[in-house]
């Protein structure tokens, strides 16, 4: 399971909204209990993808490198990666599946009409084939 804490939460919803009708990405810096993760800090990125944003995200690898390493300095592990789904639920798409890493939690914000409406965090097998979903804790109101 995946507890992400009210600040980077916050962070989060409020990227998710300022990107609409664009997605957005961004690294969860955090810590690994056991099974449990729990999200300390969240780091916006920049969607590199170079066509329509609004169906679509691309990380640069040296940008999720500096955000380990970043977390490394705060003492913290990258987790996971968030990006938004403008306007559709909060599933994952067979791109989504393609560009995954297995090592990571893959938490998804659904935005309708720029309002926050639901979450899912999925984690992708070894072959990138499927991603099961994985109980997800986020501060309620
Ligand atoms: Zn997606």
């Amino acid at each position: 399971m995946i507890e992400i804490e009210r600040e980077p939460w916050e962070k989060m919803v409020a990227h998710a909204r300022a990107t609409y009708p664009n997605e957005c990405v961004g690294a969860m810096l955090g810590v690994v209990d056991g099974g449990r993760k729990v999200v300390r800090e969240a780091m916006p990125l920049e969607n590199s993808f170079a066509g329509e944003q609004s169906a679509r995200y691309e990380l640069r690898p040296e940008d999720l490198l500096s955000a380990d390493r970043e977390a490394r300095r705060r003492s913290l592990d990258l987790v996971g990666i968030y990006h938004s789904h403008p306007d559709c639920g909060a599933y994952f798409s067979d791109t989504d599946l393609k560009n995954s890493c297995p090592w990571y939690s893959f938490v998804v914000l659904s935005i309708r009409k720029g309002d926050f409406d639901h979450a899912n965090s999925w984690l992708p097998n070894a072959e990138q084939t499927a991603a099961e979903k994985e109980e997800l804790i986020w501060p309620k109101s």
